[in-house]
């Protein structure tokens, strides 16, 4: 059976990650080679495992994103993070030349992390609804209407994009390797960990 191919993940430090991508042609969206390539990203997305990959995150500066949340990640989490996230399983699609417009302003904060930013998470605080004008990978327009959970997934893409990573947006002080959060974390309640980081800053 032939393997199929999983793709180096470039790392906060490449120039691709903070340079502004460029938007994909008609020619370039129909070569059988991007096909191929976005073949390659559903499956290194997949080993990661990850719920989406943008093209500068393996070394392409092309405004061309996969998504995938998998209906075993979203099981697994207990009913109440479920809720509380806006989590729910999303279908493998590709989002290509997408702008993102502001639905629902109101700040989801939850802890984020970034296959190119390895073992990191913070605090991330982004609008809860989202609209995305887009192409799929068939050039056909497509228009996305997106809350919570996927909303964040996409923004996150969007902003890989545009040459913005979470740290830039971040709450600098939850900023933690993922294990400690785990260890120290995991069963307290977001606003409960922002407010003992900043309980816990010197003048
Ligand atoms: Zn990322």
């Amino acid at each position: 059976m032939l393997r199929k191919k999983i793709l180096p993940i470039v790392q906060l430090g490449h120039p691709v990650l903070r340079a502004r991508a460029k938007d994909v042609t008609p020619a370039e969206l129909a070569d059988p080679k991007t096909k191929q390539l976005i073949e390659a990203m559903r499956a290194t997305m997949l080993d990661a495992p990850g719920v989406g990959l943008a093209a500068p995150q393996i070394g392409l500066g092309w405004r061309l994103a996969v998504i995938e949340d998998r209906p075993e990640h979203v099981d697994g989490l207990d009913p109440e993070t479920r809720a509380e996230r806006e989590r729910a399983a999303v279908p493998f699609h590709v989002i290509v030349n997408p702008t993102v417009t502001v639905e629902d302003p109101e700040p989801a904060r939850f802890f984020e992390g970034c296959l190119s930013l390895s073992g990191f998470v913070a605090v991330v605080a982004r609008p809860l609804g989202v609209r995305v004008d887009c192409l799929d990978e068939k050039g056909e327009p497509r228009v996305i209407h997106a809350r919570g959970w996927y909303a964040r997934i996409l923004q996150h893409e969007i902003d890989h994009l545009n040459g913005i990573v979470y740290v830039d947006r971040m709450e600098t002080r939850t900023f933690m390797d993922g294990e400690s959060l785990e260890e120290h974390w995991g069963d307290i309640d977001i606003d409960e960990v922002r407010q003992r980081h900043e309980a816990e800053r010197q003048p």
